[in-house]
């Protein structure tokens, strides 16, 4: 018998999100069932529930920052126990066929990787999010929480932690490696811990000083406006690797303008419309223009335990569900530092 259990759901793109019950499948062989205790709000969330994207089908329960308890196993199950501190992130199964797949890049998954929510199962049903007080997922795309991280803030590395931590493995971020995040924001905070805690000098490039006193505290070694002209000529030729979280439409020839040699600008987010890149800013310096979306599974799993070795978790703010939609109006804002986490016993 499937199982009832509390959420909170977006029935309409221009209605706020509302509580509910939805129901979770019937534990398969390979599956945990989780008692979710929080789940982070991304970015990705609200444009979903707003249908910015326009792929959304309602009713939809966002969320893919999740962590909590595994509350039951099936009789497959050889990873996880009950109690066991876990956590999902932004898909729950693929195909684990196809090269990318067996290469442990499920993200990129030839027959496209299954959401956490707003997509269909492999089952025919509706996935639904972490906005819930529990949900049922395959083992293998599960990963465990260390004991050294509280699972408030580790939720939100389930997602904007390895949108990070993947590209600074990619491109070596470390020692003797100048690396640059644009945007301190959700993403951004936790790449500049991260990026730190890998050994790199990390600038940040924030369009004000504003947030300058949290970059250097979080690890920043350097911090500039990037509405000050003066930034793009001081920092000409400086960087290896720019990471931007930023999902406005920059004027990239002026950042690709900041990478020395071989050095590479990797975009993370999804601006709304096509990326004007001038060849000139590539060829003069044999730079590259590249992007990257979330991470595999193991790399998820390493990322987790990278960030509990090195006392990282995100900097968070804790609301209870009937803040969600408030929540949703202050992200837009960029009124938060830095991420809304969901304490899911208030649903
Ligand atoms: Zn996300
Ligand atoms: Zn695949």
């Amino acid at each position: 018998m499937p199982t009832t259990v509390n959420a909170y759901i977006a029935t309409a793109a221009d209605r706020p999100l509302e509580p509910t019950t939805i129901e979770r499948r019937d534990l398969g062989p390979n599956d945990v069932e989780i008692a979710i205790a929080y789940a982070g709000i991304c970015h990705s969330d609200i444009h979903t529930a707003r249908n910015e994207w326009n792929g959304t089908t309602f009713p939809v329960v966002p969320g893919h920052e999740i962590a909590g308890t595994v509350s039951a196993v099936g009789e497959g199950v050889t990873r996880y126990a009950v109690g066991d501190r876990v956590g999902v992130g932004c898909f729950v199964d693929s195909c684990r066929e196809c090269e990318p797949c067996r290469l442990g890049e499920e993200q990129y998954c030839e027959r496209g990787n299954t959401g956490t929510y707003n997509a269909v199962g492999r089952d025919g049903q509706r996935t639904h999010g972490g906005y819930s007080t529990s949900i049922v997922v395959d083992e293998n795309y599960v990963c465990r929480i260390p004991e050294g991280i509280a699972l408030d803030v580790a939720a939100p590395l389930l997602c904007a932690g390895i949108t990070l931590y993947s590209p600074l493995r990619h491109w070596e971020a470390g020692p003797g490696k100048k690396v640059a995040i644009v945007g301190l924001g959700g993403l951004g905070h936790v790449g500049v811990k991260i990026a730190h805690a890998l050994g790199a000098e990390v600038t940040v490039l924030s369009q004000s000083l504003k947030k300058m006193e949290d970059g250097l505290r979080l690890g920043a070694d350097h911090y500039y406006a990037t509405s000050d002209p003066q930034t793009f000529r001081e920092l000409r030729g400086r960087f290896d690797l720019i990471l931007n979280t930023v999902s406005a439409n920059l004027d990239i020839g002026k950042y690709l303008g900041m990478l020395a040699l071989d050095g590479t600008l990797v975009e993370l987010g999804l601006p709304e419309h096509p990326i004007e890149v001038p060849a000139g800013a590539l060829i003069g310096k044999r730079r590259s223009f590249s992007g990257s979306m979330i991470g595999g599974i193991a790399q998820t799993q390493e990322m987790l335990d990278f960030c509990a070795e090195h006392g990282i978790g995100a900097e968070i703010e804790v609301i209870s569900a009937d803040k969600i939609n408030e929540a949703y109006d202050r992200v837009v804002a960029s009124d938060v530092r830095y991420r809304f986490v969901i304490d899911t016993a208030t649903l």
